[in-house]
């Protein structure tokens, strides 16, 4: 290295919820840090609908004092949808509105990421808005190659002892350094959902009114059924302050296999009269597509490599079961890293033996333990895609079958919802599927 170049303790790659946890991590034992974001400031290109803070507020206890939360999620509903019809549980708790607000809020992503990396710089970390990372700086060969730096585009590189990737989703930079090190042996190849979301403005009173709602609450809908008709995946609706977030996150192949297209699938849901209703004279004011790694536990590559840590979305650490957790495991797992890379740092070792203690802890926290119970998830997904839209719309038509006011004796309309229910559906698969769908939960 020559006098001129750049060298700093650690550098991040991405500054979404891993890399500023990783970031704040290091900064605060110390470490000279800095993070790239090739946006023009961090959250500037990150989606998401709710944010889990259980590991948040670990990181900065404060937080609910400061950071741009929306609404906390104090209700949640599971809807099924058939056509014009549909079927919801509603369930939510009072002391889901007061502190900690049950750990889940509504945020929007890049005001949230703004403020995360205001609290990572005064931490004392540089945020580099604007660095576009092309590729990681190798030294070495075999066994003994090592990460000394990035590549930075139109610019000189910049160099490290440790480097933590945390560039998200369809991540190019931490795909080739995987590469590179050899880190996927034995790893089932990652594959995506496509996540499309679109955020209507309304009036604060219109959003309270029509989701029957007090100004300290929010809720949280799910949707499964007719609009994703053919796709693997589902709907969502989030309430904010002066906003509604609402959109659909479904297996990037299944557009393809059905000659779909996300913008049409959106609007579809969008004119489902029980989401109509809830937009109606709204303003749209921003919409956006992510992708979301969905091949859960065994698509994780090892997550260390010399001189390299993997953290977040980066290393497919989304959690793609019911709870939809992804940011929580972003900012558990950036805080890992961060850790051990502190431990490297007082060490003077980054070898990869030095940077296990990332994969051990990790192991122990439910990042780790939840990926490992949702597992299955993808084959699930994979075997049976009727899940997510025929059985949603078959349990809806039954129940609107069997309720239904006629002069029909009632023994006749149940025999002829349950005979229309099971219709189509090969003897005991129906109950079979179900047994396996309890995975998802
Ligand atoms: C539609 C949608 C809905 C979602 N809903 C939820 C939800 O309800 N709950 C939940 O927990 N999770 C949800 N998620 C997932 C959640 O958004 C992610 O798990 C989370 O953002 C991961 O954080 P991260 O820091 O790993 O990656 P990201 O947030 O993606 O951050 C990566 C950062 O790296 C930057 N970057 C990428 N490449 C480079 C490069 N080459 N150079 C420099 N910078 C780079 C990006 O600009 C970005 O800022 C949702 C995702 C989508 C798409």
């Amino acid at each position: 290295m020559s006098d001129e170049q750049v060298k700093l303790d650690a550098l991040v790659v991405g500054g979404g919820p891993a890399g500023l946890a990783a970031a704040l991590t290091m900064a605060r034992q110390g470490m000279e840090v800095g993070v790239l974001e090739r946006g023009d400031s961090c959250g500037s290109k990150n989606v998401s609908g709710l944010l889990y803070t259980t590991v948040l507020s670990d990181l900065l206890p404060d937080y609910l004092d400061s950071a741009p939360l929306e609404r906390p999620v104090s209700r949640r509903t599971l809807a099924f949808l058939d056509g014009e019809a549909h079927w919801s549980a509603t369930f939510g708790a009072e002391a889901w509105s007061a502190a900690p607000c049950n750990h889940t809020h509504v945020v929007h992503r890049p005001q949230f990421d703004r403020w995360f990396a205001e609290q990572t710089e005064e931490a004392g970390a540089s945020i580099l808005d604007s660095m576009v990372v092309e590729g990681l700086v190798y030294e070495g060969d075999g066994p003994g190659k090592r990460a000394v730096g990035v590549q930075v585009r139109d610019d000189e590189p910049l160099y490290a002892d440790a480097i933590v990737l945390a560039d998200g989703a369809n991540c190019l930079v931490t795909e080739s350094a995987i590469s590179e090190l050899g880190l996927a042996k034995g790893k089932k190849p990652q594959t995506w959902a496509l996540g499309v979301k679109q955020i209507v403005a309304l009036p604060r009173e219109k959003i309270e009114d029509r989701f029957n709602l007090d100004p300290h609450e929010g809720c949280a809908l799910d949707f499964f059924g007719s609009p994703f008709e053919g796709l693997v995946g589902g709907g969502f609706l989030y309430t904010g302050r002066e906003t509604v977030g609402v959109g659909f996150a479904a297996k990037a192949e299944s557009f393809a296999a059905r000659k779909l297209k996300p913008r049409e699938v959106l609007d579809a849901f969008c004119r489902h009269p029980v989401v109509r209703k809830y937009l109606q004279g709204g303003e749209l004011i921003e919409y956006s597509c992510h992708m979301i790694p969905e091949s859960g536990y065994l698509a994780i590559p090892e997550l260390i490599g010399n001189g390299v840590l993997i953290a977040g979305d980066a290393a497919g650490l989304v959690n793609m079961s019911l709870y939809h957790e992804g940011s929580n495991h972003a900012m558990a797992s950036g805080r890992a890293a961060g850790q051990t890379a502190a431990k490297a740092h007082a060490a003077g070792d980054f070898s990869k033996a030095a940077l296990q203690p990332y994969v051990s802890q990790l192991q122990d926290t439910f990042v780790m333990k939840d990926m490992a119970k949702y597992q299955e998830i993808p084959e699930i997904m994979d075997a049976l895609p009727e899940l997510f839209s025929l059985y949603p719309r078959k349990l809806c038509s039954l129940l609107i079958d069997f309720f239904t006011v006629s002069q029909q004796p009632k023994a006749d309309t149940q025999k002829a919802a349950i005979r229309k229910f099971f219709a189509g559906l090969p003897k005991l698969q129906g109950a079979h599927n179900l047994w396996k769908a309890r995975k998802l939960v």
